[in-house]
């Protein structure tokens, strides 16, 4: 029997990925959600991008979700007389409000509110950690600081004050305008960057206001302290483990990663576990035995999808790292101890009408060995409570909304196809499904399936029916 993979594919477009054969390529080696990053380009360029995006979609007919990361509250240093210093450790550094051109000893800090929150004794990092600061003395538009390991630093680079709660908005201008253009586009997912509080997460929420779902990127300590509450306010969550890792220790990476996809999980919404996962591919055919065993390993903590960065946006290989990472998922997805894994953190039922049946339809599924599990599903929160229980085999999602089916690409295991809902009659939608399911591969003749829907059709939430057929 032909294992489908279960675990989704996220890739990030950029410079090495934005015309029409390379998105192709990229989609037949197995990519479900691309990444329009905000960070870079502007608007036009990621208008192009969905442009090509939806038309492939067509062409090879399987729903695919645009996912729009906004750049978020990003905090960044001035400018140098020279574009760039060299620091070295042991000497004196001053961040002020000035915003003259910096040098040797001193930058621009264009931040007050970071500059209101320093203290004495505290910690500035600069170009994601590689250059390090003690600061000093405080006065009121300046922090004097001591730098504690030096490297070269240039214009505009990133800065962390680690542990430290930062008083700004949770969406700059930028994000706001961005975040217009992005629905204006139609994307399906935006991503929210830098989230700290539930706070940002309900003001971003307010502003999509459900016209796409809404991922939450945790890349900020302070967003661990309200983790659950945030996981409620959002419909998904990456864990961004390149900004997460410059304020949190190395060693603390790995235990955040699986206390946060287990929370998800549970959950019922879709998580992805991010960056440099096949980091060396930017630069190489093979990736590192380290970045394969890193893949897996999201895998194994039961994340809905893996995502790759640079890897496909800057690389030298981007087909061959969404072939690589499709081959690890697969050969994870058809390991015991992976399933064993999976039964371990089974989450608990929601005790509802609709989550006992989909539980149910888990079990039965594995009992009566189905190749296959279909949902009639108008929200698409069916597919999600399905995609919850982590099972063996495709998760087929029949809805009558193609914004549902594009959404739900990111979930673990499912295939949507858009389908006119169907008559209360029961052996009809059956004998439906059986013919989706070979039209798309999923399923062949003489396999059997488990199938679960709400009578009356057609009504959001209503799932109350359970049944077995088989493929004819
Ligand atoms: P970014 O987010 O690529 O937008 O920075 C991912 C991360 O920080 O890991
Ligand atoms: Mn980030």
């Amino acid at each position: 029997m032909t294992h489908h993979r279960q675990t989704k594919i996220v890739a990030t477009l950029g410079p090495a990925s934005s015309d029409k054969a390379m998105i192709k390529t990229l989609l037949e080696a197995g990519v479900n959600v691309f990444r329009l990053n905000f960070s870079h380009g502007k608007p036009e360029d990621h208008v192009a991008k969905l442009e090509i995006i939806r038309a492939l979609e067509a062409e090879l007919k399987r729903p695919v979700a645009i996912l729009a990361d906004m750049q978020g509250p990003k905090l960044r240093i001035g400018t140098f007389k020279e574009g760039s210093v060299t620091l070295s450790e042991g000497q004196n550094f001053r961040f002020d409000l000035d915003p003259a051109p910096g040098d040797e000893t001193r930058v621009n800090l264009p931040h007050p509110e970071v500059l209101s929150v320093l203290e004495e004794g505290g910690r500035i990092f600069l170009d994601d950690g590689k250059v390090r600061a003690k600061i000093t003395k405080k006065g009121k538009d300046f922090a004097e600081a001591v730098i504690l390991s030096g490297a070269k630093l240039s214009d505009k680079k990133g800065l962390n004050v680690p542990g430290t709660l930062i008083p700004i908005p949770a969406l700059t201008d930028k994000d706001k305008a961005d975040i217009a253009a992005a629905l204006e586009m139609g994307v399906d997912w935006i991503a929210q960057s830098f989230v700290q509080t539930p706070e940002d997460v309900k003001e971003a929420r307010a502003l999509i206001n459900g016209r796409a779902s809404l991922l939450v990127k945790i890349e900020k300590p302070a967003a661990l302290g309200h983790i659950d509450e945030i996981i409620a306010l959002a419909d998904g969550v990456m864990l961004a483990r390149g900004d997460l890792g410059v304020e949190i220790p190395p060693e603390d990476v790995p235990s955040v990663q699986k206390r946060i996809v287990r929370k998800v999980r549970e959950s019922g919404k879709p998580i992805i576990v991010a960056t440099q996962m096949l980091e060396s591919m930017i630069t190489n055919a093979r990736p590192t035995r380290a970045e394969a065993s890193d893949v897996a390993t999201a895998v194994y903590d039961g994340a809905d999808a893996v995502m790759l960065s640079a890897e496909t946006a800057t690389g030298d290989y981007p087909a061959r790292a969404v072939e690589i990472m499709a081959r690890i998922c697969l050969r994870t997805e058809e390991d015991e101890t992976y399933h064993d894994m999976m039964e371990v953190y089974h989450p608990e039922t929601l005790g509802d009408p609709s989550d006992a049946i989909t539980t149910a339809a888990y079990y039965v599924a594995e009992d009566v060995e189905a190749s296959l599990i279909v949902t009639y599903t108008v929200s698409g929160s069916t597919a999600l409570r399905m995609a919850r229980q982590r099972p063996h085999v495709p998760i087929l999602c029949l809805t009558p909304h193609e914004s549902v089916a594009r959404r739900l690409s990111l979930s673990y295991g499912v295939r949507a196809v858009v389908t006119e809902e169907h008559e209360s009659d029961f052996t009809g939608p059956a004998h439906h499904a059986a013919q989706i399911a070979l039209q798309t591969g999923l399923a062949e003749k003489g396999q059997r399936f488990v199938m679960t829907a709400g009578v009356p059709f057609g009504e959001p939430g209503s799932t109350n029916i359970l049944r077995i057929a088989d493929v004819e």
